[in-house]
């Protein structure tokens, strides 16, 4: 039997619209939209496409947003003094600064210098802490994306299997730790991974975080398990597919994401939702 589609494009237009009214809701209580402000630095065409997104989806969800734009050789001094301005700009609830930066520029440093309450990308040390430790912060958006989708389709990680392929720590490693704070047992495998069918194949729930097409084929997945592709890539052919051989792995899988319509919405949608968490946190502690 073929697997059920998660539909995430679907599921994120219901959250993006809980997100509109809780946005109206504060613009009356408050007098002011909740703001989220992009900075891009340079043109990477991949990046203006996101950054696009991300400006329409707030503005179609009553969401302030301002879009900084800098050249791609402007120093990191002027970067971060954009960041000091917008960290004290108290109509600025969220910052996000598009990645990569071009390489003379350390995101390290950047990151770490955006307030963490503003930091709705949930990459600060200080969430990235938070986070690891079970404490309230603001969670990465694509791993944020993927527990909605798990709980919004009543997944049981509760004493499951979860494999967790792709350990980077915008993806893969913030949500081996949401996994595991949701009861699972994690399994976290990167490039050096040995046996990788043999993890994966003990899979209740397997997430492919990579970045290459083609990498879980069917005979890699348990059958019956819940298959979450976050994988993004672009083929020759120009066709957009993720990491997982969706046809495949549909006939053994419960239940799996496509790409695109999957995790892609989700993570916009979850970077809506931070930024009004952010805005009722910041409203809740000034009043
Ligand atoms: P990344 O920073 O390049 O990390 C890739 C991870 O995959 C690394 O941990 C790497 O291991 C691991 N890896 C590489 N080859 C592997 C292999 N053969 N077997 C097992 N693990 C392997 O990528 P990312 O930023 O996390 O993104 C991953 C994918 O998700 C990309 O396709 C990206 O476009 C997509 N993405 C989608 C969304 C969305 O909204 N849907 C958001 C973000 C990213 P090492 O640590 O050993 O190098």
């Amino acid at each position: 039997m073929p697997a059920q589609l998660i539909d995430g494009k679907s599921l994120a237009e219901t959250l993006r619209q809980q997100v509109g009214s809780r946005a109206a809701r504060f613009l009356s209580l408050h007098g002011r939209a909740p703001g989220l402000t992009v900075i891009l630095v340079g043109s990477n065409p991949a990046s203006e496409v996101y950054v696009r997104h991300k400006v329409a989806a707030c503005e179609k969800a009553g969401i302030a947003s301002q879009l900084i734009r800098l050249d791609a050789t402007c120093s990191s001094e002027a970067l971060l003094e954009q960041i000091g301005r917008l960290n004290k700009d108290r109509t600025v609830d969220g910052i996000l600064v598009q990645l990569p930066l071009p390489k003379h520029i350390a995101e390290k440093t950047i990151i770490q210098a955006i307030a963490p309450g503003k930091d709705v990308d949930g990459f600060h040390p200080v969430n990235a802490g938070a986070l690891f430790t079970g404490q309230p912060c603001l969670k990465p958006c694509t791993p944020l994306g993927v527990m909605v989708m798990l709980e919004h389709h009543n997944t049981a990680l509760r004493g499951a299997e979860a494999v967790v392929v792709g350990a980077s720590n915008i993806v893969g490693k913030p949500l081996a730790m949401m996994l595991l704070q949701a009861g699972a047992t994690v399994t976290l495998c990167n490039s050096k991974t040995q046996n990788l069918e043999e993890k994966t194949r003990r899979a209740d729930v397997l997430v492919a975080a990579v970045g290459r097409p083609g990498l879980i084929s069917a005979e890699m997945v348990k059958p019956g398990a819940v298959v979450i592709d976050v994988g993004i890539n672009r083929l020759e052919s120009g066709q957009l597919v993720g990491d997982v051989d969706f046809d495949r792995v549909a006939r053994v899988a419960k239940a799996i994401t496509p790409v695109p319509g999957g995790v892609g919405p989700m993570t916009i949608a979850m970077l809506l939702q931070n930024t009004l968490d952010a805005a009722e946190s910041f409203a809740s502690l000034s009043t």
